[in-house]
């Protein structure tokens, strides 16, 4: 049997089935403007099977555990449901049509007003994805339909696919779309480009009637970064896409086809230009992550967040890639010159010391994860991962006499693995040898990925004739002074009571007093500790030769730990330019510092 899905949008229009027809799903989400402490969502299925389950998913790198906020959960008709876990609704009904509403009380906003978490305002704000939307657990491959009903004056800015004839109607092909799709809604400004025929808007919610910046200084440059990204690529995994940009919050998530981008006020006077690296790094994303996936990081999920080993590569390699396409489409970068950017990344690889002693897949493992699994070490998979894709794009160039580059893997691995199934790191590796045929290649992933060994910076800089010196220093204020070692945090588990600490460094004070990563804080100099900010009150009154006393509990006992104050080393960095480089060190050097694209056909 045949059934005709009434849907548009570039949808499939037919579903097949002899016994069992699939259920097709049509969300309507209502705001009143009269009440914005929340919203209704309803969920129509259509050929429901008499037992099915509706989920809140968990997002890939956060949980916002949005289902504690879901309430006046009701089935239509006559049907039973029951709240089977958390995230999960299970639903008896006599099949054929059952409408599911629910709505979503939208939580105190804390201190920290993140660009991807829904709110609603008098203006305007966010909503849909997996903070809305439930899915069907047992079919969640199913196309949708949403359809949005606003206060009169609002209109809509998503990655969802709009129904031509109706401006408050849209289309996702599947439930992970749909949940991968935010909505900004209000009173927006949008503009619209065209760019490799795929056509982008800017939509851009101010938090007073007009922008509080300068938006065609801002568009002109999404259109570069937009452009520098099609270059590098050529296709796009994306038939159109929105940058949803939020004025006065923070923050920035990448989606299949759009992004969530705050800007914050303190960026409007400057016009936000120090957030266009970030608008790349978010934009590079949608092929490097969402398209080219690490393992784990795909379909649904309603338990805990799935770690993903790959993130070195599609969080790292993506940072290496936002400052080049900057640098590429002439936006203000951080860092003066690309050897200057390479130093100031080496100091934060030598700082945080976990990143010399973890291996890459261990750090991306850790990097959404609560704080534990690499001990008292803090890394960074961002820098840690940037630093490799520095090292393997002069490895190309030299392997290759500069005609190639790291551009040729990314290309190349977006032809292998765009939309198909996750890669690995052996894929990388097999990705690299492909462009470059150079023997270094695989002694380069045998040293640092698969065994973890510390970046060897003086063998990968040499063939550009730079030369890494390295020494430490004491950390000293700005007038001479040194400085106390504060390393150290507190932090929460979602749902737990207790405040734990976290430690960045084993040879830190705080270690060496004997505290550790986890342990359960209760007081501090004889006062109780029950935020996390109670801590870094105390902390950041510190100076060195202070001693403070930690009170942990430690079983059914609290032990007083007393904490001697001391000061602490940084590292010391010197990038040399070798004077005895010869003609094609120098001439790569040259070429490596411009950072143009080296787009050449690769044999095969
Ligand atoms: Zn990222």
């Amino acid at each position: 049997m045949l059934t005709l899905l009434h849907l548009t949008g570039g949808l499939p229009v037919l579903a097949q089935s002899t016994n069992h027809v699939a259920p097709l799903l049509h969300y309507t989400l209502t705001i009143d403007s009269t009440d914005l402490s929340g919203y209704r969502v309803s969920i129509q299925i259509s050929h429901a099977p008499h037992r099915f389950r509706l989920a809140m998913a968990t997002h890939h790198e956060y949980d916002d555990r949005f289902w504690r906020w879901v309430t006046d959960f009701r089935v239509e008709g006559s049907a039973a449901f029951f709240r089977e876990d958390s995230a999960v609704w299970a639903v008896t009904t006599a099949g054929g049509q059952v409408t599911v509403t629910y709505r979503i009380r939208l939580p105190a906003s804390g201190a920290v007003h993140f660009a991807h978490r829904p709110y609603l305002g008098p203006n305007g704000g966010l909503v849909g994805d997996l903070h809305s939307f439930m899915y069907l657990v047992e079919d969640d491959h199913l196309p949708c339909r949403v359809t949005l009903r606003l206060p009169p004056d609002w209109v809509a800015a998503t990655g969802l696919d709009r129904v031509q004839t109706a401006p408050m109607e849209f289309t996702a092909s599947s439930e992970p779309m749909l949940l991968d799709a935010p909505i900004l809604v209000g009173r927006l400004h949008s503009w619209v480009f065209t760019v490799n025929g795929a056509p982008h808007q800017a939509s851009y919610l101010p938090v007073g009637a007009a922008p509080g910046l300068d938006t065609v200084a801002l568009v002109n440059a999404i259109r570069k970064i937009v452009r520098g990204c099609a270059d590098l690529f050529g296709g796009s995994p994306f038939h159109h896409y929105s940058f949803l940009l939020e004025e006065g919050r923070v923050g920035a998530l990448e989606h299949a086809n759009s992004v969530t981008i705050g800007i914050p006020t303190s960026s409007l006077a400057a016009g936000a230009q120090d957030l266009y690296e970030e608008f790349a790094h978010e934009y590079f994303h949608t092929w490097n992550l969402m398209s080219i996936r690490p393992s784990s990081y795909t379909g649904l999920n309603y338990g805990p967040q799935q770690q993903s080993p790959g993130l070195w590569f599609s969080e790292g390699v993506t940072m290496f890639y936002a400052d080049l396409i900057c640098r590429r489409m002439g936006l203000r970068v951080e860092d003066s010159s690309r050897p200057a950017h390479l130093a100031a990344l080496i100091r934060r690889y030598y700082e945080n010391t976990g990143n010399t002693v973890f291996p890459p897949s261990m750090v991306s493992l850790a990097a959404n994860a609560l704080p534990g699994p690499l001990g008292d070490y803090s890394a960074s998979t961002h820098v840690q991962g940037e630093l490799l894709g520095v090292c393997l794009d002069l490895l190309i160039r030299d392997g290759t006499d500069d005609q190639h580059s790291l551009d040729d893997v990314m290309r190349l691995m977006y032809r292998r693995f765009g939309g198909r199934r996750p890669f690995r790191d052996s894929d990388v590796e097999e990705a690299v040898r492909s462009v470059c045929h150079c023997p270094d290649a695989h002694s380069f992933f045998v040293y640092h990925l698969y065994q973890g060994k510390p970046i060897d910076f003086n063998r990968w800089l040499r063939p550009v004739g730079l030369r890494l010196e390295t020494g430490s220093q004491p950390a000293m204020s700005a007038r001479g002074q040194p400085l106390p070692d504060t390393r150290v945090y507190a932090w929460q588990a979602p749902g737990d009571t207790q405040l734990r600490i976290g430690i960045e460094n084993p040879n830190s004070c705080w270690a060496k007093a004997g505290l550790h990563t986890g342990d359960t804080i209760t007081g501090i100099n004889g006062r109780p500790i029950q935020v996390r900010q109670d801590l870094q009150t105390v902390v950041s009154t510190l100076h060195t030769g202070d001693t403070v006393r930690m009170e942990v509990r430690r079983g059914p006992r609290t032990d007083v730990v007393a904490v001697y104050i001391g000061g602490y080393p940084v590292p010391l960095i010197h990038l040399i330019e070798d004077p005895a480089a010869g003609a094609k060190q120098r001439r790569l050097l040259e070429q490596w510092r411009e950072g143009l694209s080296n787009r050449k056909s690769l044999p095969g």
